[in-house]
C-alpha cells in the first residue's frame, strides 16, 4: 500500500492511473477506522481497479466547541486495517497542507438541505463536508466515491453537490454496519464509558420498534415520531436532540405517509451526540 501526503504526489498518480484507463475508487474518511470504514473499502475493492482511502480530520465541518481537538485517533492500526482491506492508496494530508490560508475563503455551500436537522444543531458543519469533499474529489480525480447510509444527511448533500456542480463521479451509498446490539459504528463510540455505551443501544431499539409498527401498516410519521421518542425516553439518561420522519430525497419532514420515508434521530448520551437512522420502504 503506498502512503501520500502531499496533494500533488496524489494527484500527479490520479492522473497516470487515469492516463492507463484504470478505474479509482474512493473511501473518503476521518479515521480511527472500523467495520463500517472497512465495509466501504471491500466495496471499492469489488468494482474500482484503484481504492484510495483518505484520512483526514477536516477542521472546517467542526464547530467551535465541538470534538476537533479530542476527535480519536490511531494511524497505525488504520493502516493495518486499509491494508487488509486490500486498498492500493492511502492519502494523509496535513492540514496545512488543505488550509494553506489561516482564514481560507473558498467554500462549497449546497444551500436549504445543510441547514436542517444536523445543519441546524451544526451550523457550518454540512459547508465543511462539501468543500473538504470537492477538494478530495479534485486531487484524488475518482471515478467513484463510497459513502455510508449512517450519515444519511451526509449522502444527500453530496449527492446534491456532485449532481449541481456536474462532477462526474459515481456516489454509491452503502449500509450501516452495526455492533451486535444494534448501536451503528461509529469512531465517537470510543467516547463513551460502559453504561452509556450500554444504554446508546436504546437508538437502534427505537428505530427497530417504528420500523416494526410501520411493518403491520401502522405509517403515520406523527405514529412513528411518537413510537421512536417512547423507547428512546425508557432509557434514563438520554437526551434527545431531535426525531424526524423525513422524505428520502429533500429531508423535509413528513406530515403524511410517503411509500419511502426516512427516520432519523440524534441524541445526546452524557457528552457524546450519536446519529442513525433507518429507511423504512
Ligand atoms: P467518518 O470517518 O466518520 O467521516 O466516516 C467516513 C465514511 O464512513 C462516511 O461515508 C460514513 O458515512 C461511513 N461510515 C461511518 N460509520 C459507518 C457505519 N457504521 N456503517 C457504514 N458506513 C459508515
Amino acid at each position: 500500500m503506498k502512503i501520500i501526503t502531499t496533494i500533488s504526489e496524489m494527484q500527479s498518480l490520479a492522473d497516470s492511473l487515469r492516463r492507463e484507463g484504470k478505474t479509482i475508487g474512493f473511501v473518503p474518511t476521518m479515521g480511527f477506522l472500523h467495520e463500517g470504514h472497512v465495509s466501504l473499502m471491500r466495496r471499492a475493492r469489488q468494482s474500482s481497479d484503484v481504492v484510495v482511502v483518505s484520512i483526514f480530520v477536516n477542521p472546517t465541518q467542526f464547530g467551535p466547541n465541538e470534538d476537533l481537538d479530542r476527535y480519536p485517533r490511531d494511524e497505525a492500526g488504520d493502516r493495518a486495517k486499509c491494508e487488509a482491506a486490500g486498498v492500493d492508496v492511502l492519502f494523509m494530508p496535513q492540514a496545512s497542507g488543505m488550509y494553506p490560508d489561516t482564514l481560507p475563503s473558498v467554500f462549497v455551500m449546497v444551500e436549504r438541505i445543510s441547514d436542517i436537522l444536523e445543519g441546524a444543531v451544526r451550523p457550518g458543519h454540512f459547508r465543511g463536508v462539501a468543500t473538504v469533499v470537492s477538494k478530495l474529489f479534485n486531487i484524488v480525480k475518482p471515478h467513484k466515491a463510497f459513502f455510508g447510509q449512517k450519515d444519511y444527511q451526509q449522502c444527500a448533500v453530496i449527492r446534491r453537490m456532485v449532481k449541481g456542480l456536474n462532477m462526474d463521479i459515481d456516489v454509491e451509498v452503502l449500509p450501516t454496519v452495526r455492533e451486535p446490539d444494534g448501536l451503528a459504528m461509529s469512531s465517537r463510540n470510543s467516547y463513551l464509558g460502559a453504561d452509556d455505551r450500554r444504554k446508546a443501544a436504546v437508538i437502534h431499539r427505537a428505530l427497530s420498534a417504528a420500523e416494526q409498527l410501520a411493518g403491520t401498516g401502522t405509517r403515520a410519521p406523527e405514529l412513528l415520531k411518537s413510537k421512536i421518542q417512547t423507547v428512546l425516553k425508557q432509557e434514563e439518561g438520554i437526551e434527545i436532540d431531535y426525531v424526524e420522519v423525513v422524505d428520502y430525497e429533500t429531508l423535509a419532514p413528513l406530515s403524511s405517509t410517503k411509500d419511502v420515508m426516512v427516520l432519523l434521530v440524534a441524541v445526546r448520551v452524557g457528552r457524546t451526540r450519536l446519529i442513525d437512522n433507518i429507511v423504512i420502504q
